[in-house]
């Protein structure tokens, strides 16, 4: 089983997936109609899990304003803690 909860369903990732996988995920889910709408509970502060600056993740896919790096919640649990990183030279399709 894979999906965001929503009923929908997505061939490989899902919201539970680490780094690369959960992004690429959050970035297909919904047909692509998800990664770009502002995080429910608000923007999350992180820290770029590539070069280390602070930045905010306004959107569920978003990048790092200093190296680019790109960066991904699931929707179901949008927290900091939740944050996962695709990978250092990771870019979107
Ligand atoms: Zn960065």
């Amino acid at each position: 089983m894979s999906g965001c909860g929503c009923g929908c369903s997505s061939s490989g990732g899902g919201p539970f997936s680490k780094g690369k996988e959960l992004v690429e995920f959050v970035y297909n889910a919904h047909g692509g109609t998800v990664r770009d709408q502002p995080i429910s509970r608000g923007p999350i502060e992180t820290e770029c899990q590539g070069c280390g600056a602070v930045f905010v993740l306004e959107t569920y896919v978003g990048k790092c304003g200093e190296c680019g790096g790109v960066h991904a919640v699931a929707p179901m649990n949008p927290t900091a803690e939740n944050v996962q990183f695709a990978g250092v030279g990771y870019t979107l399709p």
